[in-house]
């Protein structure tokens, strides 16, 4: 039997709104004092979705924003629509970024600035934005090249433009405000009088904040869970160890202790129900890809390069391969981690993953659990 096409699984979740989109410059009201603004992106990913919460703060009436859009002239002309259509005459008073991807804190500072609020974010996504945004390496250059090539990228040309590509996150985000307040895991923050949730979640960004309101029954997912596409969990240079995967799967289980009636306001897609559904979705999804590469590894040593085409099935730009990269290699730790491969490294210094031939009962998916990390096996 076929495993579901996508079509098939979103079938699985409902859209209260149906098709409706927010106009660009306008809102659409989701829940009561929350309204949904949809911004354009220039990427395959072609839009990202940002929230505009009713709020008071100090006594002062006003707005709070979650999540900005990139930094671009383009973005800053729909805030200017969104001013003067939607805030009622009140001020922005602060500003909530749920992790440090470009699309969500791109104009963190530009709307700090503009509004002289604060913005609110985890500790560990503000400090590697700011890493981001001041470094020449970061998110691209030498050390993501060196990366990628001991993965088994060996195009020298597709090398050379990686390290050239230094500028890749300052370009969206050119800078990050330099004062925050610090969002937590289990810290409740009140917004417009209502007490939101934070719930971190790992393996897609270092440290992400969804935000829970339970009056509402609202999750602010970020990219946390999305209906449509599945969440880009990879492994990156400057933590080329890390089972980016495995930390992705355990946080999805925090979502689970949420209502069924839970609407999921998610940064790409649009408003569903269906969180439990859909978590089953990404779970299933990243299992059966576990399962395909755990194949791969007991018929041959098998690189993150190796992997891609098992993982993806269609043409990629290097963009999209450099995503692709870091998705195979989480998957390949999740099964190092788990004890499932083991790791060599060859004379030109490219890791493969192998693993001994299945029993004949095995079930390929045994073993694959979403339980703590065994010790790096070596
Ligand atoms: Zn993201």
């Amino acid at each position: 039997m076929n495993p579901p096409s996508r079509e098939q699984l979103e079938a699985r979740l409902h859209y209260p709104l149906g098709n409706a989109l927010p106009e660009t410059g306008h809102t659409l009201t989701v829940a009561p004092g929350v309204k949904w603004i949809r911004m354009a992106l220039p990427f395959a990913l072609d839009h990202i979705n940002l929230w505009l919460l009713r709020d008071a703060l100090d006594g002062v009436e006003g707005w709070t924003v979650v999540d900005c859009c990139i930094s671009r002239d383009e973005a800053k002309a729909q805030w200017e629509q969104i001013f003067a259509n939607e805030l009622e005459g009140l001020p922005i008073l602060r500003v909530i970024v749920t992790h440090m991807h470009p699309d969500h804190i791109g104009l963190a500072h530009w709307l700090c600035e503009r509004w002289e609020c604060m913005l609110w974010i985890s500790a560990t996504d503000y400090n590697s934005a700011r890493i981001g945004s001041q470094s020449t390496t970061g998110f691209g250059g030498a050390s993501a090249a060196d990366f990628f090539a001991s993965h088994g990228m060996t195009d020298p040309d597709s090398l050379e433009k990686i390290r050239g590509r230094a500028s890749y996150y300052p370009g969206m985000v050119p800078a990050v405000p330099p004062r925050y307040r610090r969002l937590m895991d289990g810290q409740t923050v009140s917004i417009g009088g209502r007490g939101w949730r934070c719930i971190s979640g790992h393996g897609h960004a270092p440290e992400h904040i969804a935000l829970y309101n339970d009056e509402l029954q609202v999750l602010i997912s970020g990219d946390m869970v999305l209906p449509r596409i599945s969440t880009n969990v990879s492994v990156y240079d400057i933590e080329p160890e890390a089972d980016a995967l495995t930390l992705f799967l355990d946080s999805l289980d925090k979502y689970l202790p949420l209502p069924e009636t839970t609407l999921v306001l998610p940064s790409h897609g649009k408003p569903f129900t269906g969180l439990h559904e859909r978590i089953q979705q990404l779970k299933d999804h990243h299992a059966e890809r576990l399962a395909e590469l755990l194949d791969a590894c007991r018929e041959q040593p098998t690189s993150g390069a190796d992997a891609i085409p098992l993982l993806f099935q269609r043409a990629l730009d290097l963009h999209q391969t450099t995503f692709a990269m870091g998705e195979a290699v989480a998957h390949l730790h999740r099964l190092w981690f788990g004890g499932q491969v083991r790791r060599e490294r060859d004379a030109e210094g490219i890791y493969r993953f192998l693993a001994p031939p299945a029993p004949p009962s095995a079930s390929p998916l045994r073993g694959i659990t979403s339980g703590p990390a065994k010790p790096v096996p070596r």
